[in-house]
Protein backbone atom coordinates (compact mmCIF):
# COMPACT_ATOMS: atom_id res chain seq x y z
CA UNK A 1 0.00 0.00 0.00
CA UNK A 2 2.79 2.29 0.94
CA UNK A 3 4.09 1.88 -2.56
CA UNK A 4 1.05 3.32 -4.43
CA UNK A 5 0.29 -0.57 -5.76
CA UNK A 6 -3.54 -1.56 -5.20
CA UNK A 7 -5.41 -4.41 -6.49
CA UNK A 8 -2.40 -6.57 -7.69
CA UNK A 9 0.16 -8.98 -6.27
CA UNK A 10 3.35 -6.93 -5.70
CA UNK A 11 6.67 -8.48 -5.14
CA UNK A 12 9.58 -6.19 -3.71
CA UNK A 13 12.84 -7.61 -3.70
CA UNK A 14 15.95 -5.86 -3.44
CA UNK A 15 15.74 -2.18 -5.38
CA UNK A 16 12.91 -3.81 -7.87
CA UNK A 17 8.96 -3.52 -7.28
CA UNK A 18 7.38 -6.54 -9.57
CA UNK A 19 3.60 -5.88 -10.05
CA UNK A 20 1.64 -8.49 -11.20
CA UNK A 21 2.56 -12.30 -11.40
CA UNK A 22 5.85 -12.81 -14.04
CA UNK A 23 7.34 -15.89 -12.57
CA UNK A 24 10.47 -15.35 -15.02
CA UNK A 25 10.97 -11.98 -14.22
CA UNK A 26 11.11 -13.02 -10.17
CA UNK A 27 12.89 -16.07 -11.52
CA UNK A 28 15.75 -13.77 -12.87
CA UNK A 29 15.75 -11.52 -10.11
CA UNK A 30 16.43 -14.19 -7.81
CA UNK A 31 19.14 -15.85 -9.62
CA UNK A 32 20.84 -12.51 -7.85
CA UNK A 33 21.62 -11.23 -4.75
CA UNK A 34 22.39 -8.08 -3.10
CA UNK A 35 25.97 -6.70 -2.00
CA UNK A 36 27.54 -3.87 -0.30
CA UNK A 37 30.20 -2.44 -2.04
CA UNK A 38 33.09 -2.60 0.54
CA UNK A 39 34.26 1.17 -0.72
CA UNK A 40 31.34 2.82 -0.66
CA UNK A 41 28.87 0.24 0.77
CA UNK A 42 26.53 1.08 -2.62
CA UNK A 43 24.18 -1.66 -3.15
CA UNK A 44 24.65 -3.86 -6.25
CA UNK A 45 23.34 -6.81 -7.38
CA UNK A 46 25.54 -9.29 -8.45
CA UNK A 47 24.65 -12.96 -10.05
CA UNK A 48 24.34 -16.42 -7.50
CA UNK A 49 26.74 -19.77 -8.03
CA UNK A 50 28.62 -18.25 -10.87
CA UNK A 51 32.23 -18.90 -8.46
CA UNK A 52 34.46 -16.23 -8.11
CA UNK A 53 33.52 -13.15 -9.96
CA UNK A 54 34.97 -9.84 -10.32
CA UNK A 55 32.92 -6.95 -9.37
CA UNK A 56 33.52 -3.28 -10.46
CA UNK A 57 31.64 -1.23 -8.45
CA UNK A 58 29.24 1.46 -10.77
CA UNK A 59 29.12 3.87 -8.32
CA UNK A 60 33.38 4.24 -6.69
CA UNK A 61 34.98 2.25 -9.58
CA UNK A 62 36.51 -0.06 -6.66
CA UNK A 63 37.21 -3.65 -8.28
CA UNK A 64 37.05 -6.43 -5.92
CA UNK A 65 36.70 -10.43 -5.89
CA UNK A 66 33.55 -11.77 -4.96
CA UNK A 67 32.64 -15.66 -4.27
CA UNK A 68 29.20 -16.09 -5.42
CA UNK A 69 28.83 -20.09 -4.73
CA UNK A 70 28.80 -18.92 -1.01
ZN1 LIG B 1 31.63 1.53 -4.39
Amino acid sequence: MKLGLRGVPAFVIGNDVIEGFDPNRIKSLLDYFLINCPSCKARMRVPKNKGKIKVTCSKCSEKFQLDTNK
